[in-house]
């Protein structure tokens, strides 16, 4: 199920049942609550987050302990809804990272109980760690919402459901990693082996918290290789909740270390240790940068990044416009725009374009902004005071640049981080609405007259990461989608993700790419064995 689908079935069903609170107190512990489907006779058991939820794991997880920081220091973690302090978690620096990149180092030794374990019992460890989260699904989808503003129903079954599969796609993969026999002069036998890198360090973001962690250990860890992760400052708490399971799995001590900490500190030592074999990204482009840097600065460790985006997504006029609409729709506001892969530039044939405007602005005054956890909310705050602002500065620009203001254009007039949906048409390709990544609840307008302009104009980025056309030709949808510079395509439907599927971007959205297969050869080093046969048998 696509990341775009799975948002638009739920948040359709959970807008219909009103019968709900929105008091922000109002949330229930059970998941078995029945609610009314208010056009059907039909009765929808929809889970419900955990109230009062404690947060239970706070330190620094190495060798399957939990540790105090070394300098002493503890960082504050918020609930971006409220803007409370939700804990305090222990703050990893360098000596924190030495000692998890020293303790993943021995668990990669060879003969080490990782390094011995037949790889399918490495398949099934990730099977079990699947287990472990479909158990702890509801206190995992609750502290997603609390920690991040996530839309509870959404962590529930988008987020979760991504990083079940994922887990179980590469448990799978465990003992399907082969090399190949090869040909070569008849005096030798040459064959590859497919090996684990060794000490993978991660980074990884707060819009996704639990799903990222889930895509970058599921993959590292099915080739054999050790962690030491680092979490968004901001959204560390459900990866320390996977550091217990991950021990309650069975993984044998200093396999995965998490490491809450700042990105300058912790994630600058990560990136250029000398003993960290492979980094891999998910971030802001500047960030991804500088991980390069760090890489090329110390010991040309391997490298993927999963970078930003400022995707197009092209509506032609003979597409189905209630369904473009809604999938453009979606495909800028899922998460509150907090997207990597957001159609933030929707181009639309001109003579479509105002009925496509006027449908796409009734649809963003529709949505209910309130507390994530609450059913029937389907945009939360935004993630920080910073992300808050800079929102608000590109909304400015749009309006002082000359673009329309259809609705919104500000904050919600709420204290919070909250952002009303802001559409703007009449967007052109030189406004820096339409240049910079937003990452908000902001859709951007442009209209089109032919296929060669649409495809000049959204080929015109230093971005490639992902792209939408809506059509019902089918030669115009293969000509168009040869043509985007862009590592995925979604004819006639928008983030439509699976863990079989590689992701990643092209130009300045990236190095490599996740999920699917393709991600293996991001986790193996190839190593070619020739064998001189002897001639002293013939
Ligand atoms: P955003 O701008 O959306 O917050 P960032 O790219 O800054 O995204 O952050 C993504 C991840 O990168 C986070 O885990 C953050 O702590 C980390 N990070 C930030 N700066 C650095 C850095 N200089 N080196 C390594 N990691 C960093």
């Amino acid at each position: 199920m696509g990341v775009g689908s799975a948002l638009g079935k739920q948040s359709s069903s959970v807008g219909k049942q009103g019968n709900m609170s929105s008091s922000p107190g109002n949330t229930q512990s059970h998941a078995d609550l029945k609610l009314d489907d208010g056009d059907t006779e039909t009765k929808h058991i929809l889970p419900m987050p955990i109230s009062n939820l404690e947060v239970q794991y706070t330190k620094i997880f190495i060798d399957n302990e939990w540790h105090e920081s070394c300098s002493g220091r503890k960082m504050p973690v918020y609930n971006p809804t409220t803007g409370e302090l939700l804990c305090e978690v222990e703050e990893a620096d360098t000596e924190d990272v030495d000692k998890a990149v020293s303790r993943a180092r021995a668990a990669f030794q060879l003969g080490s109980p990782w390094r011995r374990m037949d790889a399918s019992d490495r398949g099934q460890l990730l099977n079990k760690l699947a287990d472990l989260v479909e158990r702890d699904r509801l206190r995992l989808a609750t502290l997603e919402a609390l920690d991040s503003g996530k839309v509870f129903l959404m962590a529930y079954f988008v987020d979760l459901l991504a990083t079940i599969k994922s887990l179980r796609y590469y448990g799978g993969w465990a003992d399907k990693i082969h090399g190949k026999t090869i040909p070569v002069d008849g005096e030798y036998f040459t064959y590859t082996r497919h090996e684990p890198i060794g000490v993978c360090g991660q980074i990884i973001p707060w819009n996704f918290p639990l799903m990222m962690f889930a895509w970058k250990i599921s993959q590292a860890l099915c080739c054999g290789n050790t962690i030491v992760i680092k979490p968004a400052e901001q959204t560390p708490l459900t990866a320390l909740h996977m550091a217990h399971l991950i021990k309650e799995a069975g993984f044998p001590p200093g396999v995965v270390n998490v490491l809450p900490g700042y990105g300058p500190t912790a994630g600058r030592a990560i990136a250029q240790h000398m003993d960290v074999d492979k980094i891999a990204f998910t971030g802001s482009t500047a960030v991804g940068k500088l991980i390069q840097q760090a890489a090329g600065g110390s010991n040309l460790k391997r490298v993927t990044l999963e970078l930003g985006g400022k995707s197009p997504n092209i509506i032609f006029a003979d597409c189905d416009l209630e369904y473009a609409v809604e999938q453009a729709h979606s495909g800028v506001f899922f998460h509150q725009g907090q997207c990597c892969l957001a159609g933030s530039r929707v181009f639309v044939e001109d003579s479509i374009y105002d009925e496509f405007v006027y449908r796409s602005v009734e649809k963003a005054r529709k949505k209910v902004l309130g507390n994530p956890l609450v059913p029937g909310v389907d945009q939360g705050p935004q993630i920080d005071q910073k992300q808050f602002d800079k929102i608000l500065d590109l909304i400015e620009s749009g309006k002082k640049d000359g673009a329309t203001l259809e609705c919104g254009g500000g904050p919600w007039d709420q204290k919070g981080l909250y952002i009303q949906p802001t559409v703007f048409s009449n967007v052109t390709d030189d406004m820096r609405i339409a240049k910079e990544e937003i990452f908000g609840p902001v859709q951007q307008i442009m209209r089109f007259h032919s296929v060669q302009e649409v495809i000049q104009r959204a080929n015109s980025t230093h971005y490639g990461l992902v792209a939408g056309v809506f059509t019902n030709n089918i030669d115009k949808a293969l000509t168009v989608s040869s043509a985007l510079q862009a590592g995925t395509v979604w004819i006639n439907c928008y983030a439509a993700m699976s863990s079989q599927c590689p992701f990643g971007g092209f130009k300045m959205s990236g190095n490599g790419r996740e999920l699917g297969e393709y991600a293996l050869q991001e986790y193996t080093e190839v190593k070619a064995v020739t064998i001189k046969i002897s001639q002293k048998n013939s």
